[in-house]
């Protein structure tokens, strides 16, 4: 076998996938850490990316957020981002309704998509504010992709083309850096001082090892 295949020998791994958290502040490189490790054959469940997905596929959360918020949230049928979040932007507790709804919808889908991946040795769940939503609690292991705020903001400047002090203003609602590590099982260090694939590569080694005595 070569030294980057995962190895498939489903009788060395216990029933479930280990469930790896994977998270880090905007711009961290969380993506970019998660596209090596699904090179590696490794499944990545993009929790943001599905939240979103949700309001288009999940029927429960389409109807409770047509309750919640009137049936304008879906005009002629079809989902209304704008109209959804000129209304809970504006009106913390309307935000908190929403992510009350969401929240159980993505517990759902989550649940869903380990079953069909659960003779994996292990899976990743990506998501940007796992610490903050407490979904941290629900893995076996966390990996912080960490760089440095400076750097962070930069890059995301020039991936998104916004300005300084909207990258700043995405970061208010995240964690600090420092925080974040406190409760690193692994981190993933991203500050262009260290190439992040080999990293990937011996973290991917050692998950496969805790996954073997999950
Ligand atoms: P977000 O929180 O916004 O979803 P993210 O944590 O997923 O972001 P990425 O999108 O992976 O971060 O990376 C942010 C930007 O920085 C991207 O444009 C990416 O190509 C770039 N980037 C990531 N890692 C490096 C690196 N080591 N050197 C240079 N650029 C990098």
């Amino acid at each position: 076998m070569k030294s980057n295949e995962v190895s498939l020998d489903c009788h060395s791994f216990g029933a479930m996938a280990l469930t790896v958290g994977i998270t880090g502040g905007i711009g961290s490189g969380k993506t970019t850490a998660c596209r090596i490790f699904e090179s590696l054959g490794i499944r990545v469940f993009y929790a943001d990316d599905q939240a979103k997905a949700l309001y288009y596929t999940d029927a429960i959360l389409k109807k409770e957020v047509c309750e919640a918020f009137g049936e304008g949230i879906y005009p002629d049928g079809k989902f209304s981002k704008e109209n959804l979040a000129s209304i809970v932007f504006q009106d913390a507790s309307k935000l908190k309704i929403l992510n009350d709804l969401v929240h159980p919808a993505l517990a759902r889908a989550f649940e869903e998509w380990c079953d069909r991946f659960e003779s994996e040795a292990y899976i990743l769940k990506e998501a940007a504010i796992l610490i903050e939503s407490g979904g941290h609690k629900n893995c076996d292991s966390l990996v912080v992709v960490s760089c440095p705020e400076e750097i962070r903001i930069q890059r995301v400047m020039e991936r998104d083309q916004v300005s300084a002090e909207e990258v700043q203003g995405r970061m208010n609602h995240q964690l600090s850096e420092a925080d974040r590590l406190a409760h690193a099982t692994f981190e993933l260090v991203n500050d262009g001082t260290k190439p992040v694939t080999p990293q990937v590569s011996e973290l991917h080694e050692k998950l496969i090892a805790l996954a073997r005595t999950h």
